[in-house]
């Protein structure tokens, strides 16, 4: 179920757990800011997530209020998962879905890492 992306931050949402090490991940690489872990359904060869590690709703909610030293670290990150996993090399995509009307399913900031594939039109009319 989509999620309001202008709620409050739920302490219960999947991201939070694993972030706390209540349920496992694959990491890809951690920072002192940010976690890049495997997509548990991926939707391509490459499907990476990275995540703050603060309590960040959504895109909105962490560019407003993250400091600068999350930001840099969160996109800085975001190209390192894409240079050690290979999507650089052919071209990747990233994606962040935020509310309800763009599917934001889990109330937990997160950047999809696509790539190891061609990756076709942005959307589809
Ligand atoms: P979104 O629709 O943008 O909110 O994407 C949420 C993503 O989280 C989906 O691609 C899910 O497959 C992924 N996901 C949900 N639970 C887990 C989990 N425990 N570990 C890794 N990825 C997950």
């Amino acid at each position: 179920m989509p999620i309001d992306h202008k709620a409050a931050y739920d302490e219960q949402n999947i991201f939070a757990k694993i972030l706390r090490g209540e349920i496992p991940n694959k990491t890809v690489l951690e920072t002192d800011h940010s976690l890049a872990f495997h997509d548990i359904n991926p939707l391509a060869p490459i499907h990476v997530l990275v995540i703050p590690k603060g309590r960040y709703v959504s895109m909105e909610d962490f560019s407003a209020n993250a400091s600068d030293a999350e930001i840099a670290d969160l996109v800085r990150t975001i190209g390192k998962v894409a240079a050690e996993t290979g999507a650089d090399a052919q071209g990747y995509r990233i994606l962040a879905n935020t509310g309800k009307r763009a599917g934001q399913e889990v109330p937990h900031l997160h950047v999809h890492v696509f790539g190891g594939q061609p990756l076709g039109p942005m959307l589809s009319r």
